[in-house]
């Protein structure tokens, strides 16, 4: 059997021309046109492509795009006054900071300075414990991604196993919250776990975060699971060239699956795009319209 491959390039691609439809129709209507700026620290390539992508999605959608690039050694002082005047501009409506910022830099206090409104990262305590609490508005771009791929390709997952490898606040803990709120049964997993592959033969949903290429390996998947692979890593070929592969061994593990997404054109291409998407939230949210919560 091999299994399906999850298109996340096409159901990104249908979200944003939604994203863009309801954008036309807010500044037109009610004059209102999504802001959203995002901030670079320093000039590590990999952050450098992310915001450049983020920017062209925000300007193609219609929204305005604010940008912001400070130098690697800048003062913490001078990157709070930025993220403070952005969080003052009400033709800002979401905010993101590239992550991660140069070590002498306190990611926290750039959160504490961040408005929980225009935090479209939802990184801040604010919003990780409204989404804690099933209230929240903004969720993490990856973790969303995630679930409208389930949502798509299996429907109703109450009482499915799910299995998430990783537990950064960025992706393992929101994604586990959604799971669960959406009625999955739920185990975390880390680099402190034991049994990995024990633990993850059980899984109906298995989700791999952990940044280790190919690390999931085929005899792990439970046949006809669903895999999510999350993971970005640029590994070297025989040729001397890079490629991008993800956390799990794709290759093996589509022959057990029963639906898998691919890296590139999994799960990435959904995360840009519910950025966008949690920017129109907050615009609306901003200017007390009601929520495009049904796109
Ligand atoms: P992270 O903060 O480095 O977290 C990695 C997690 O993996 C940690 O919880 C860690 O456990 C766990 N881990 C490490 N080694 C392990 C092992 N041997 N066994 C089990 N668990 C292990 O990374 P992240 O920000 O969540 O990102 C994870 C991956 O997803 C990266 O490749 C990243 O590039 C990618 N990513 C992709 C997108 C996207 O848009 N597709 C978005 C975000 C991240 P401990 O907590 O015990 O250390």
């Amino acid at each position: 059997m091999t299994g399906r491959v999850i298109d996340g390039k096409a159901s990104a691609a249908a979200l944003r021309e939604k994203i863009a439809a309801y954008t036309a129709e807010l500044t037109s209507k009610h004059g209102l046109q999504p802001g959203l700026a995002t901030v670079l620290v320093g000039s590590d390539p990999a952050s450098e492509v992310y915001v450049r992508n983020k920017r062209k999605t925000a300007e193609a959608i219609g929204f305005k795009s604010v940008h912001v690039e400070l130098p690697a050694d800048v003062a913490q002082d001078e990157l709070l006054s930025h993220v403070k005047a952005l969080s003052a501009d009400p033709s800002v409506h979401g905010i993101l900071v590239q992550l991660p910022l140069p070590k002498h830099l306190d990611e926290n206090a750039v959160l504490d300075a961040l408005d929980p409104a225009k935090d479209v990262d939802a990184l801040t305590p604010k919003n990780a414990g409204l989404l804690l609490s099933g209230r929240a508005h903004l969720v993490s771009c990856t973790p969303s991604g995630v679930m409208l791929l389930l949502k798509e390709y299996m429907g109703d997952i109450t009482g499915k196993e799910a299995l998430v490898i990783g537990r950064s606040l960025l992706f393992g803990k929101p994604a586990a919250q959604l799971l669960l709120a959406a009625n999955a049964t739920v185990t975390m997993a880390h680099s402190r776990s034991k049994d990995l592959p024990g633990l993850a033969r059980r899984a109906d949903i298995l989700v791999a975060a952990i940044g280790k290429p190919e690390f999931v390996k085929a005899d792990w998947v439970k046949p006809g699971a669903v895999v999510i692979d999350v993971g970005i890593n640029r590994v070297e070929t025989s040729d001397g060239k890079y490629k991008l592969v993800g956390d799990v061994d794709y290759d093996a593990a589509k022959e057990v699956a029963g639906a898998i997404t691919p890296v590139p054109g999994g799960v990435g291409a959904m995360t840009i795009v519910c950025l966008m998407h949690n920017t129109l939230i907050a615009a609306c949210s901003q200017n007390n319209l009601p929520l495009p919560t049904a796109l």
